[in-house]
């Protein structure tokens, strides 16, 4: 008999296209060894020239599947991805607390701040991004988000590498233990750096910049990679170093799939 693996947990939207939402995390969780279980949020009709659009699910049957894993199979962490509204952004946030996930408890919770597609499709209803602030932000060990993200949430337009800093203290302001303020949409920087904060330690992480438009999925995987670290143990500056690593791999591993954008690739 083996061994039962760490879990993971994605609370996120599903891409029919397969590649970022809950089909990229799942993915990734197994390529980084841990089983991964999912609260699925809402369903995207897309592909890989965009988003058509979604319905979300009820958010009592999202709070139940988070309910049902935790209680029965154990989350060792959890991430969200794509909310779609503040109703259900609310379900999480009280289903996390009653099952004891989140920074205050023992179970590491990375919040994602999905709000659009790369192709520029919402993913999140407008009045949402306030539950996001004042909801989910509290409750995180980690929050990842990419820099548009960034200014709607704090209103902190970021240009390069100093106000990648007063980024994350805006923030950091909003509660989560650490924000990593990535630095991947800053075209004129050669390299990708990304900034990871607790408020005392300010750590960069560099990578190359890779010469690829398919980049689908890329959030997704990032964060999904950190979050199977932490699963495992690891302390956040090492999860988000590892994680780092895994999605440079499979940026440099992306591959054309459909009319459009294709998506980053765990196979290698
Ligand atoms: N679809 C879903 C369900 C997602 O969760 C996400 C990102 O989180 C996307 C699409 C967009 O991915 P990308 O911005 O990489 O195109």
């Amino acid at each position: 008999m083996s061994v039962t693996p760490k879990t993971a947990l994605t609370i996120a939207g599903s891409d029919s296209g397969g590649g970022a939402g809950i089909q990229a995390d799942l993915r990734t969780f197994f390529a980084c060894g841990v089983h991964g279980m999912t609260a699925v949020t809402a369903v995207t009709v897309q592909n890989s020239l965009g988003v058509q659009g979604f319905t979300e699910i009820p958010p009592d049957v999202v709070s139940a599947q988070i309910k049902a894993v935790a209680d029965d199979m154990g989350v060792d962490a959890a991430k969200t991805g794509m909310l779609a509204t503040a109703e259900i952004i609310t379900a999480v946030a009280s289903a996390l607390d009653e099952v004891h996930i989140g920074r205050d408890a023992d179970v590491p919770f990375v919040v994602d701040p999905v709000a659009a597609s790369m192709t520029g499709d919402a993913l999140l209803r407008e009045e949402a991004l306030e539950a996001i602030r004042t909801e989910l932000f509290p409750r995180a060990t980690l929050v990842t988000p990419n820099l548009d993200e960034v200014r709607l949430l704090t209103g902190v337009e970021v240009t390069g590498r100093d106000s990648q800093r007063d980024a994350a203290r805006a923030l950091l302001d909003l509660g989560p233990m650490w924000a990593l303020v990535k630095g991947g949409h800053l075209y004129d920087d050669p390299e990708c750096v990304d900034l990871l904060s607790d408020g005392i330690q300010h750590i960069e992480l560099t990578g190359r910049r890779m010469d690829t438009e398919h980049t689908h999925g890329g959030g997704d995987t990032l964060a999904s990679a950190i979050t199977a670290s932490l699963a495992k143990g690891l302390g956040v500056p090492d999860a988000v170093d590892e994680g780092k690593r895994f999605i440079e791999r499979c940026v440099a591993e992306a591959y054309p799939l459909g009319k459009g954008v294709g998506p980053v690739s765990p196979f290698w």
